[in-house]
């Protein structure tokens, strides 16, 4: 079986929902499919959380009612009896009703998780209903009843693949199956999700958990391109990436895939396959076992990034030195991506801000601390094995009139980085493709 995910775009409004039904159906055969919300959906619903939490209900409500008149709009146009219509009118009721009743009591991010939940709930039950409607034999599965996550927040994979198989099991027989992307419930049970964009991360865990033959991840663009096609001109799609290089790119900044998505696939072993909804027949992207040799694939580039420096006299030829400057991140649940060190110093880069101040205060009693932010990681990825003579040269020699404060290479076959100030990222990274893709 395959599993196709398509993003808010791709289930952006009533045309290309029944775009997406007729590629769910192109095949005749058994397909699992991941939605989104709508477009706009989930920061609508986040904006609702963020009056509600500010007390304000008018501000909550009026968000309310204009996305329940949006919606209603959209099931008229998207369904064509009255049957389901009516059907789709009560159901539309009952969610916006919902909603409604989180602004009369006391809200907390438990509240907030159940909310923004609503709009994959929404988007799957629609999509459902017209494959219905159509004559389709296709089955809506509630992604709370097996996605979960553990005490660490980290995806309970042997809970997932138990509960989902047993469900698949009770539903035999139907052509589409369909759950939500980004909702999961916490190891208490609670409501929770997997943060934003994680909707191409249930499509892997399912993916896994079914053991499927290829986990399709469908967007708005025809791939992963050899650069952000948002800053740089002229870029185009990488036909195919190593697991390896793939993980690399969604961590550093790319956004077509969910940073955590590669993962689950890799481990199964299972090729994930991204596609254009608005051109289905595009060739798109494999992201497999493969690793073509000696090639630089793409460039991504990670924002919002602070450089923490130690420096201190005596750091290496303290055993134990390193371990004490990290296990302080840690104790902040900060993870550190860079790092750089001599003798009398190091560098660290952090994404996660929130504890810095605690994090410096603890850092003081090894030397002198100093904060750099407003930096951006930028990431050349592809067959970077430190035998391979002149890349990291290449990649060097086009940065080389832009002030690089940190460089990474060799922590893995992969993957070359450089920081530098977020200012210079449009300039670093058109220059990149300049020397390595034009
Ligand atoms: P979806 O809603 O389908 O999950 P996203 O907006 O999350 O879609 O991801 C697709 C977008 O990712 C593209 O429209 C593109 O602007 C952006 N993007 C950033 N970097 C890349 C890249 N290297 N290759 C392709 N798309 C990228
Ligand atoms: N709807 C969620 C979001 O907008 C999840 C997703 O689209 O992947 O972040
Ligand atoms: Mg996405």
């Amino acid at each position: 079986m395959k599993v196709m995910k398509f993003g808010g775009t791709s289930v952006g409004s009533p045309e290309r929902m029944k775009e997406v039904a007729s590629l769910v159906t192109r095949t005749g055969e058994p397909t699992f499919v991941v939605l989104s919300a709508m477009s706009g959906t989930t920061n609508s619903l986040i904006e609702i959380s963020d009056y509600l939490y500010k007390k304000n209900p008018e501000g909550a409500n009026e968000v309310i009612n204009n996305l329940e008149q949006k919606y209603s709009v959209h099931v008229d146009e998207l369904f064509s009896t009255d049957e389901y219509k009516l059907k789709m009118k009560d159901f539309l009721s009952e969610e916006f009703n919902y909603l409604r009743s989180f602004t009369k009591d006391l809200f907390t991010s438990f509240e907030e998780k159940s909310i923004v939940a609503q709009g994959e709930v929404i988007s799957t039950n629609m999509m459902a209903s017209y494959l219905q409607e159509q004559g389709v034999k296709a089955v809506l599965l509630s992604a709370l009843d097996f996605m979960r996550t553990d005490k660490n927040a980290e995806p309970d994979s042997m809970y997932i693949k138990e509960k989902l198989s047993a469900i698949m099991e009770e539903n035999e027989g139907y052509q589409v199956y369909i759950t939500q992307g980004f909702v999961c419930r916490n190891a208490y049970g609670e409501v929770d999700n997997l943060q934003r964009g994680g909707s191409d991360y249930t499509a892997s865990l399912i993916g896994a958990a079914l053991n499927a033959e290829e986990i399709q991840i469908w967007t708005d663009i025809d791939g992963m391109h050899n650069n952000d096609p948002r800053v740089v001109e002229k870029t185009e799609a990488v036909r195919q990436l190593n697991f390896e290089e793939a993980s690399e790119l969604a961590y550093f900044g790319a956004k077509i895939l969910h940073p955590t998505c590669v993962q689950p696939a890799k481990y199964a072993g299972i090729p994930v396959r991204l596609k254009n909804t608005m051109a289905p027949d595009a060739e798109g992207t494999i992201i497999n076992n493969v690793l073509a040799q000696k090639k630089i694939k793409a460039v991504a580039a990670k924002e919002n990034i602070t450089v923490v420096k130690v420096k201190s006299s005596r750091m290496l030829g303290s055993p134990g030195f390193l371990r004490k400057v990290f296990e302080i991140f840690e104790s902040y649940q900060t993870s550190i991506d860079m790092v750089a060190t001599s003798e009398v110093g190091l560098s660290m880069t952090i994404e996660n801000s929130a504890h810095l101040d605690d994090i410096v205060d603890e850092l003081k009693k090894y030397g002198t601390v100093t904060v750099e932010p407003s930096m951006c990681i930028v990431c050349v990825v592809g067959d970077l094995d430190w035998s391979n003579v002149g890349f990291e040269a290449l990649a060097m020699n086009a940065l080389k009139d832009i002030p690089v404060r940190m460089v990474s290479y060799g922590g893995s076959n992969y993957n070359i980085s450089f920081l530098i100030k977020e200012s210079d990222k449009k300039q670093a990274l058109q220059s990149l493709s300049d020397v390595l893709f034009n």
